[in-house]
């Protein structure tokens, strides 16, 4: 049996590569974005009552994580990428469907686009539904979970001296809180775990229309070298 789906809208959001995007939501308060919905839920009676509501689920596709062969075994980076566990045990994104889902926080609500935080969406991610999150029957108290039991580990960000002013007037330039949004994404540190790294080496992500540059002086410190705007972007 096969189900089409279509998608009600599409995430316009402070992430433009899968790369240093938290591993889920509520870890990056400063990562906002956009859900434009699509005809015909881009009018305003989709969304009437939704104002009254602080945060929502989404489900989403993977969209760049598409495999037609269907895994039964993923590696989730959280367990460091070398240790092998049931799709069905995990949120990794290689899985059945492709089917991604993320409580965000619903900062506001306009006829045709929801304003959003604490995203960890991909910009251009197809969103398949929104419901409203309930906290009665979402909130579970005494819910565990013994492989992902807490939120990862931070570690320090610092900042190269001439970077930070320069962040800050790219943060008034987007009216965003890209200071914020760099550190917190960061200081999960994204380096793929079985990666040593060493201080010469520069990673990069992008952020908005912005390229970021860091290192790690030493393992579990990060220095931030450069925020620039991206070279292929008007
Ligand atoms: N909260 C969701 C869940 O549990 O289904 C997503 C968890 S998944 C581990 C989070 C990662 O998905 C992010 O770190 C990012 O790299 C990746 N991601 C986000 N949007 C994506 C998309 N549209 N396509 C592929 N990967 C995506």
């Amino acid at each position: 049996m096969q189900h089409l789906v279509s998608p009600v809208g599409i995430v316009r959001s402070c992430f433009k590569e899968k790369f240093a995007i938290p591993r889920q939501p509520h870890l990056a308060p400063a990562a906002r974005g956009v859900l434009e919905l699509l005809p015909p839920f881009d009018q305003g009676e989709a969304v009437q009552g939704l104002e009254q509501v602080s945060h929502v689920w989404l489900l989403f596709l993977f969209h760049q994580a598409l495999e037609d062969k269907p895994r039964l075994k993923v590696r989730p980076p959280r367990l460091g990428g070398n240790q092998s566990v049931g799709v069905f045990s995990t949120r990794a994104t290689h899985r059945p469907n492709g089917i991604g889902q993320s409580v965000v926080r619903l900062e506001r609500v306009e006829p045709g686009r929801l304003h959003l935080s604490g995203i960890d969406l991909l910009d251009g991610t197809p969103v398949l539904d929104i419901k409203p999150y309930v906290p009665y029957a979402d909130c579970v108290n005494d819910a565990h979970n013994a492989m992902a039991d807490a939120a990862p580990r931070l570690i320090p960000v610092e900042w190269q001296a001439d970077a930070l002013p320069l962040a800050r007037q790219h943060a008034l330039r987007l009216n965003e809180p890209l200071v914020e949004l760099i550190e917190q994404c960061l200081a999960q540190d994204p380096r793929p775990a079985y990666q040593q790294p060493e201080p010469e080496r520069r990673y990069g992500a992008r952020f908005w229309d912005l390229d970021v540059h860091w290192h790690y002086p030493e393992p579990g410190r990060i220095r931030v070298l450069d925020v620039q705007k991206a070279a292929n972007i008007a």
